[in-house]
């Protein structure tokens, strides 16, 4: 494993961290990660309008930058509601949070998948996200007066919840499934939820409409980030009937603790801060905007505003359930929080296919956040012998079937660092011909978010979603590699000449 001498995250001691406040605990102890303020702030677009221009970066619009997740301790029109935003939104603390080295995140990720532990179920005593409980049969009832769900965009179809893990099971087989869905607030016990063509809970939904029932979920909100995280691998990597949250217990080494609903048959998170529960109903469609008639959704991963959906499933809501002092925990939209979500579990599902097939020949791999973390994707390989020449190739092909949603890959050698965009442009510039190195794949389908992939962007474009597919093969032929060493400059300590910049950390970058 290379040393990080960048950041020193490792250098800080992490709590246990098992639920959002002992992640806060542990990020806290970092000078600089958690920015807190009491102005109160308005939830509808102007709490995002200002975590863009503090910690959003990705795809959101400039200005923009990286920096502390932030914690807003009053919200106006509610007496106690906190909200939590960008949590996520930089790699450094994801490293923090789930205890692993930054540059080598996805690969760790991926390793849990082995090390999976089933959920576990504990008792009432235990379920610390049933402290407060309001019912929806409780006249008076408004979910809007007891969560600040956030507008993050001015034109956006309403207020979303951005981190609403959903938890649902398949009435057939009785198999759970934890997703992160778009859920837009519709009425005073009603949501809308947004699926993307083919996801699981979808699936669910559809054989329990079929039989004309509705389908229990909870949406579980203010989680670990290890279950968050661990949440976003899609399928063949978590085909349908395959349980993420295990992909948390394999990365804390202990199972997640799941308690019983209060008013359906459906398992919460129980340490979570916030649970909605609720069925999705069978023949119910609403417009997603049809409140607003913006004919947009939310700012979406591509850093565009997604279009509204004419007709999606409605959940009606039970029960709200929370922890004392709840924190309500939101992202932005696009931005690097959004990157890391999608994009550590792509670069896991990347890695671990390729490494199976040859082992040795990929380094690394990121998602990078120009892509969302799904639609580009740097791949590390190191070519040893003169059989290798190809095979990076061939295993950016690999990455293309183990991912479907990825559009385009820049392969690079061993010596560029994929985190340093610079250094991919380089590799691109210097390493690169446009008619030898390009590989495309037309005709393929990718994710219907990209809105170059229609039909009226290029006649060979047979329909919404299809795209294709390309390979920058950045990488040097092996028979040439001797021409292409980077010129070498002597490895000393700069600490004595400039203490202030390198406070006696300085570690050779090799
Ligand atoms: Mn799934």
């Amino acid at each position: 494993m290379e040393e990080e001498n960048v950041l020193s995250f490792q250098e800080y001691e992490c709590y246990p961290i098992c639920d959002l406040r002992s992640a806060l605990a542990a990020i806290e102890k970092i000078p600089g990660q958690l920015l807190q303020t009491d102005v109160p702030v308005n939830p509808d677009a102007d709490l995002a309008g200002v975590y863009k221009l503090i910690g959003a970066g990705g795809t959101v619009e400039r200005p923009t930058r990286l920096g502390p997740t932030m914690l807003f301790n009053s919200i106006q029109g509610y007496t106690d509601a906190r909200v939590l935003v960008g949590l996520m939104a930089s790699r450094e603390r994801v490293a923090t949070l789930l205890q692993a080295p930054v540059a080598e995140l996805g690969i760790h990720l991926g390793k849990a998948i082995a090390k999976r532990i089933a959920p576990v179920a504990v008792s009432p005593d235990k379920a610390v996200c049933q402290e407060i409980v309001f019912r929806a049969d409780d006249p008076g009832f408004d979910i809007m007066k007891i969560i600040p769900a956030p507008t993050n965009a001015p034109d956006d179809a309403g207020p979303f919840f951005c981190l609403g893990l959903v938890l649902a099971s398949d009435p057939e087989t009785g198999e759970n499934d934890v997703t992160i869905h778009r859920l837009c607030v519709q009425g005073k016990d009603e949501l809308s939820i947004f699926f993307a063509p083919g996801r699981h809970i979808d699936v669910f939904r559809a054989k329990a409409e079929a039989a004309g029932k509705a389908l229990p979920v909870t949406i579980n909100m203010g989680l670990d980030p290890a279950i968050y995280v661990g949440a976003c691998f899609e399928a063949p990597t978590t085909p349908l009937g395959f349980d993420e949250l295990a992909i948390a217990g394999g990365l804390r080494g202990r199972p997640v603790e799941l308690a019983d609903c209060i008013t359906i048959p459906q398992k919460a998170i129980a340490r979570a801060e916030i649970v909605i529960e609720g069925e999705i109903l069978p023949h119910v469609r609403v417009k997603e905007d049809q409140h607003t008639n913006t004919g947009h959704a939310m700012p979406e991963f591509t850093g565009y505003e997604g279009a509204a959906n004419p007709a999606l499933p409605v959940i009606k809501i039970k029960a709200i359930t929370m922890r004392r002092n709840a924190i309500l925990q939101t992202l932005v939209g696009p931005g690097e929080e959004c990157t890391n979500l999608a994009g550590l579990p792509t670069e896991a599902s990347i890695y671990n296919a390729v490494e199976a097939a040859r082992p040795g020949l990929v380094r690394n791999v990121y998602a990078h956040t120009a892509g969302g973390g799904k639609l580009l994707c740097i791949l590390q390989v190191h070519k040893k012998t003169a059989m290798d020449q190809g095979r990076e190739r061939q295993a950016a092909l690999l990455a293309l079937g183990v991912f479907s949603e990825l559009k385009q890959i820049i392969i690079v050698d061993e010596d560029v660092d994929i985190f340093d965009s610079s250094e991919v442009l380089w590799a691109l510039t210097t390493r690169y011909q446009g008619d030898a190195s390009t590989i495309f794949i037309p005709g393929v389908r990718c994710h219907p978010l990209d809105p170059s992939q229609i039909p009226a962007y290029h006649p060979g474009i047979r329909g919404k979603g299809i795209s294709c597919k390309t390979i920058f093969d950045c990488t040097v032929p092996y028979e040439l590699k001797a021409a292409f060493k980077r010129a070498k400059f002597r490895e000393i300590d700069p600490t004595p000449y400039a203490p202030a910049l390198f406070d006696n950390k300085y570690k050779p970058n090799i």
